[in-house]
């Protein structure tokens, strides 16, 4: 017998800052939200050991800790936590139509809003020895472990222009920076190249990639190779950030919604309305700035806010044509 098809209030799609903590807010406004993990139960928070500056940690936490705490605290006030991965989507272009979710290639979910808060998946180089190293050096977010590498070398890898920003940010924290630019030229926009080249304590190596990262347990180096000449150099680090882009995870909502040039979702004005009425976004999905859990929660409060809202006038209008 084929699977009933399940009608819900709200559906969150994701599990990290953002989705967690528009389970928070949309359960305590009753919404009954369903929340599926996706992947990555917990986001890419849990890929990390030390988060430093999410307020409320006076100590700082670990973040899986995190996570698992936000989790229980959206289930204490009644949403319902599922392992799944959502595959396809189709939703309603109408105010107060039902938006059709399918789970994991076969559940067949109804929803009246959904909340998107999948996240942006960060690019890395993927050789081994980076790969081993993530977490004990190997970074990609420079404003959230840049700290952890006060007053030591550090080297980031990219030529964009959030490579060049995250290299100043460095450059403010670190005592020497070496950045690693594959091309002989950055992509950096000529103001940002122009602030990386102000500042003594960052050495731009074009031609440059990274060969294998040292270290055993933590990062202790870099080897470097030059893709002209092939010549290798080792250098002394303890940190190695790469910004070479992320990729928002929005390839089940192409042809649903409106994205930009580079996947992400565009959300309206200071809301979190995509072009679909009842669909919000939340978190790292909509935003290619800031990507930080305080702001991905943030936006996640305002999801919730955004679809109570919406649900509150679709039930008046239902009411008064009644
Ligand atoms: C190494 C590292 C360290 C970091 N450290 C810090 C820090 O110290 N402080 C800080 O503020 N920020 C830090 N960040 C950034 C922070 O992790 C992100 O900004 C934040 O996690 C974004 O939250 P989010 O909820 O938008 O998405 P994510 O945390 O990316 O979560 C996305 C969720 O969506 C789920 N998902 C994706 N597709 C689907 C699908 N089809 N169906 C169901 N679920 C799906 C995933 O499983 C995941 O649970 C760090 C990031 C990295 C990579």
């Amino acid at each position: 017998m084929a699977e009933q098809i399940e009608r819900i209030k709200t559906l969150i799609i994701g599990s990290g800052p953002a989705g967690y903590t528009a389970a928070i807010y949309a359960s305590r406004a009753d919404l009954k939200p369903v929340l599926y993990t996706g992947m990555e139960p917990g986001g890419q928070l849990t890929t990390t050991t030390e988060v430093d500056n999410f307020p409320g940690y006076p100590e700082g936490v670990d973040g899986p800790t995190m996570m698992v705490q936000l989790q229980q605290q959206a289930e204490r006030f009644g949403t319902e936590v599922r392992i799944g991965m959502v595959t396809a989507v189709d939703f309603s272009n109408v105010v107060g139509g039902i938006h059709k979710i399918t789970v994991d290639d076969s559940k067949q979910i109804e929803a009246e809003t959904v909340i998107i808060s999948t996240g942006a998946t960060a690019k890395y180089l993927n050789i081994p020895s980076e790969q081993r190293l993530r977490g004990g050096g190997v970074s990609a977010c420079a404003v959230c472990d840049g700290f952890f590498y006060k007053g030591q070398d550090v080297a980031i890898v990219g030529a964009g222009d959030t490579a060049a920003e995250e290299a100043s940010y460095l450059a403010n924290i670190c005592t020497k920076v070496t950045m690693l630019v594959r091309k002989d030229y950055m992509r950096a926009s000529k103001a940002m190249q122009h602030r990386v080249n102000s500042l003594d304590n960052i050495e731009v190596r074009y031609n440059s990639e990274a060969d294998e990262v040292l270290g055993d347990q933590v990062v202790e180096g870099l080897r470097i190779v030059n893709n002209q000449t092939g010549e290798k150099e080792e250098i002394a680090i303890t940190g190695l950030f790469i910004a070479i882009g992320h990729k928002p995870n929005t390839d089940i909502f192409k042809g649903q919604l409106e994205m930009d040039e580079t996947g992400y979702v565009i959300t309206e004005g200071k809301s979190t309305k995509t072009n679909k009425p009842g669909v919000f976004a939340s978190g790292d999905v909509q935003d290619k700035e800031y990507r930080q859990a305080v702001t991905a929660a943030g936006t996640g409060c305002m999801a919730a806010l955004d679809a109570e809202r919406y649900l509150a006038s679709v039930e008046s209008v239902a009411e008064a044509t009644s």
